[in-house]
């Protein structure tokens, strides 16, 4: 079960495997304990963190101990789903889902992650996140938390209301994952004008039990009137609520699926680790691929590609963390001035010295942005989304200093979501995938309110009477 595979150039990995093994050695958890990033909230099992999404002080469920896994345990003919269940399953030991898991990953992994090569350069491939009903990566993360959720008891009569903050992308895909779902409720909350015509249409589409609010702020608002509605105890006692933000473990541990597929089929084939740049908002994605590596399967170096908004590569620089506005951009989805995963990142690896030398952050400006698109259709006939431009350049910069080694650009959203910003770019148009043509062919309609903590309130204690 030793990691032997993984190269560690990054002193970091070394301090995430010491900090959950001097834990274990300490209190030696059952499998599947999951804490706080706080410490203020009793350990639980996964079903439990996964049904409550946020830890009871506030703080976000992180396991106690993080397994480790051989990268023989793999099957090297399964499919994604495959994958995913021999992954997480450790995570799950001991947990009433843990019979379930091969079934809720077969129902969640419905369609692939193919790892493409491109022509930019021999090493360079391209992960493609985006081929679920809502084009973007979300699905993976809200598909698997609606079917763990579908499975687990409630000694609760009344509806469960799934919160969703979401800067474009995540709200669409909860809802979708979560449409139509039995005593469930979905209300989605995005920053109305900052997301695309077509995210905006998608995110209005699904009625029924799917409810779409529009708020007269930005994605940070959202977030934070979701964190209070969750934290208002006098409200949750009143109507039960989940969040399904990247915060919820439900959705961070599939989204280790793809790259432990992805780098363990790359390994297989060159006998070296891949490493990935990843489009970074929340965070979500990068954790997710991070805790693939610390588990000890073969993924080499990470960069995270910000947009403008700069938090992340501030504080990477050497700068202090400082949240801030978020400031809105072609790369919407990753609109985020204060990370919510970043608490997940200081808890995994506590000595900020260390973590700035295991990741490196770059912030992307929208003038680069469109200029990648354009240059990458031109030269090469490929079209990308305007987050996964923010890594393609990163991307290109590496190779312009002679980096050689084989890059995985993580390909988060698929270009036709983002038809007013690329297709100018292009001078063309972009087909439109048949899930997003099936969602813009419905009516669509969300409901208007302030960016206050009340105006949530009141929202959500109406539908919880109605
Ligand atoms: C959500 C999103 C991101 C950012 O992912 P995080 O997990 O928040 O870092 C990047 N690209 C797209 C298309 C997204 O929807």
């Amino acid at each position: 079960m030793t990691p032997t595979l993984r190269r560690s150039p990054l002193a970091g990995d070394a301090l995430v495997l010491d900090r959950w093994r001097g834990s274990k050695q300490k209190h030696r958890p059952p499998a599947g304990s999951y804490v706080s990033t706080r410490g203020g909230s009793p350990a639980v099992p996964i079903s439990q963190a996964i049904a409550a999404g946020l830890a009871p002080d506030g703080g976000l469920y992180v396991p106690e101990a993080l397994p480790s896994i051989d990268p023989a345990a793999f099957d090297p003919h399964g499919s994604l789903a495959d994958t995913a269940a021999t992954l997480l399953m450790p995570f799950f030991a001991g947990d009433p889902l843990a019979a379930e898991l091969s079934a809720i990953c077969a129902e969640a992994f419905t369609f692939d992650a193919p790892l493409r090569p491109l022509s930019a350069h021999p090493d360079t491939l391209l992960l493609e996140l985006f081929h679920g009903p809502t084009s973007a990566f979300k699905d993976f993360g809200a598909r698997f938390l609606a079917a763990c959720l579908r499975r687990l008891p409630r000694n609760d009569a009344r509806p469960l209301t799934i919160l969703v903050a979401t800067s474009g992308d995540t709200g669409a895909a909860v809802g979708a994952a979560f449409h139509r779902q039995p005593n469930t409720r979905v209300v989605i909350l995005y920053p109305d004008g900052l997301v695309s015509p077509r995210q905006a249409h998608q995110l209005g589409c699904f009625g029924d039990n799917v409810r779409a609010l529009r708020v007269a702020g930005r994605f940070d608002d959202c977030q934070r009137m979701v964190k209070a509605a969750l934290n208002d105890v006098a409200l949750q006692a009143q109507v039960p609520l989940s969040s399904a933000n990247s915060i919820s473990l439900g959705r961070l541990l599939p989204q280790m699926s793809y790259y432990a597929h992805a780098a363990l089929a790359w390994r297989r084939e060159h006998d070296t680790p891949l490493n990935f740049i990843i489009p970074t908002g929340n965070l979500g994605n990068a954790m997710a691929c991070l805790w693939v590596r610390a588990m000890g399967l073969p993924i080499g170096e990470l960069r995270l590609a910000c947009n403008a908004n700069a938090t992340l590569p501030d504080y990477f620089a050497g700068g202090e963390y400082t949240p801030r506005e978020a400031l809105p951009t072609l790369a919407n989805a990753m609109d985020v001035g204060a990370p919510s995963n970043f608490e997940r990142l200081c808890w995994t690896f506590p000595d900020g010295a260390q973590l700035r030398r295991t990741l490196s952050a770059s912030s992307v400006d929208d003038a680069t942005i469109r200029h990648t698109i354009a240059h990458h259709a031109r030269e090469h006939g490929e079209v990308f989304c305007p987050h996964t431009a923010t890594a393609m350049h990163v991307h290109d910069r590496l190779r312009e200093q002679g980096e050689r080694g084989p890059w995985a650009v993580v390909a988060t959203a698929h270009p036709a979501k983002f038809e007013s910003i690329v297709e100018p770019l292009i001078n063309a148009p972009i087909a439109v995938p048949k899930p997003l043509a099936t969602m813009l062919a419905r009516p669509s309609r969300a409901e208007l309110i302030t960016a206050t903590d009340t105006a949530l309130h009141e929202v959500l204690s109406g539908a919880g009477t109605a």
